[in-house]
């Protein structure tokens, strides 16, 4: 017995390095909730979860992820048992239904703080990794076509980049697919160009996009229709060329499970927070390559501790015939990690350290805190962004 004596969380707001401008909400800053469980030998387990655009994107908010750990969570984990995660995990799944992302912090922290003690890898915790690094696409979502171009052409140049997302669905389906293709043909061959359409089209737009996406060069379409849209999704899947990935659609082992035996996507976004933490993540894997469906490894614009979180799933599966989109922390002007997580060559290391390999910088960190005597802050990052 391994007693958890005390659970922390706060929420960080930081700054993007550019309005990134979505179908359903223009982000022009992330919050991050974090979470750290303190074990009775004194080690410290972090795990941290995101949302994209507040309640925009899905049902579930910073503030309401914290306040679910602080009232909710947090009497369940006091003296539970931290050298039993699995079992911690089963107790707070039978007193707290839904709540993913808060779910998959929990887990986090709680993998963390037995990798450290184990002095193992969480990558090696879930099974095994079988990487060492991880490809990475970039979003380009600056809304404007020359801005987009000109972003992917300095990724390409500094080798960080060679897979591009374009957020499309805000404007007309004409509109979206002639930026997809003037950014396919500035980029050639030397890019993967893909888009992601964040359920905003209707089954109808979705035929007729996809058809117009596919003489333009791109590569993937995410969520074209709505998630509940299945039936959709699963026609689009078998008419078109172009493979139909499914993300919002994906919410954990079950969904997974029911898209795969619809034949509903061609590829699944797995992303830890939807999916209810890291094993359940694994376990949407393990459906996928039972189905003969392809894998890639999404974000919620997560900065270190869950990018961190992720790439140790991800290096576990035996496929990742799509790559990864783990730029969440690129995507901040500001680093909360004492080491950064490493980018290069088109691709970010997998932390080879014990737990998640990775920690905060807890003085950074201070400092942006939600909850910090500092008044000033939102402020000098609005008047940032409107001169920038
Ligand atoms: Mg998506």
């Amino acid at each position: 017995m391994l007693a958890i004596q005390s659970v922390d969380t706060f929420l960080v707001d930081l700054p993007t390095i550019r309005p990134h401008v979505l179908s359903m909400a223009t982000m022009m800053r992330q919050t991050a909730v974090f979470i750290r469980v303190q074990c009775a030998d004194g080690i410290i387990g972090t795990g941290e979860a995101t949302t994209i655009g507040g309640l925009a994107y899905g049902p579930e908010s910073p503030e309401g992820i914290k306040l679910a750990i602080d009232t909710y969570f947090t009497p369940l984990l006091l003296n539970a048992d931290a050298s039993r995660p699995a079992l911690v995990m089963e107790t707070l799944g039978k007193s707290i239904s839904g709540n993913h992302f808060a779910k998959c912090a929990v887990e986090t922290a709680l993998l963390d703080a037995m990798g450290q003690r184990l002095g193992l890898p969480i990558s090696e915790l879930l099974g095994g990794r079988r990487r060492e690094s991880l490809p990475v696409a970039w979003t380009l979502a600056s809304g404007d076509t020359a801005k987009d171009i000109a972003e992917a052409e300095h990724m390409l140049d500094i080798r960080r980049h060679n897979i591009f997302k374009l957020k499309i669905g805000k404007r007309s389906v004409e509109d979206d697919v002639a930026h997809v293709a003037a950014i396919k043909k500035a980029l050639g061959d030397r890019a993967s160009v893909r888009v992601d359409v964040n359920q905003a089209w209707d089954e109808a737009s979705a035929s007729r996009g996809i058809a117009m996406l596919q003489d333009a060069g791109c590569d993937l379409v995410e969520q074209p229709v709505a998630a509940h849209a299945r039936g959709a999704m699963a026609r689009l899947a078998q008419s078109a060329i172009i493979p139909i990935m499914a993300d919002e659609a994906l919410n954990g082992p079950e969904s997974a499970f029911d898209y795969a035996a619809s034949a509903a996507a061609d590829v699944f976004a797995v992303k830890i927070m939807q999916s209810g933490g890291l094993h359940a993540a694994c376990k949407v894997g393990a459906i996928a390559d039972a189905a003969g469906i392809g894998l890639y490894g999404g974000t919620m614009l997560e900065v270190g501790i869950a990018t961190a979180a992720s790439a140790h799933v991800f290096a576990t599966f035996p496929k990742l015939a799509f790559q990864t989109e783990l730029f969440g922390p690129l995507l901040v002007t500001e680093e909360v990690l004492a080491e950064p997580l490493q980018y290069a060559d088109f691709s970010v290391k997998v932390p080879d350290g014990p737990g998640l390999g990775v920690a905060l910088d807890m003085d950074r960190v201070a400092f942006f805190r939600r909850d910090a005597e500092r008044k000033s802050f939102h402020d000098g990052a609005s008047a940032q962004f409107t001169g920038g």
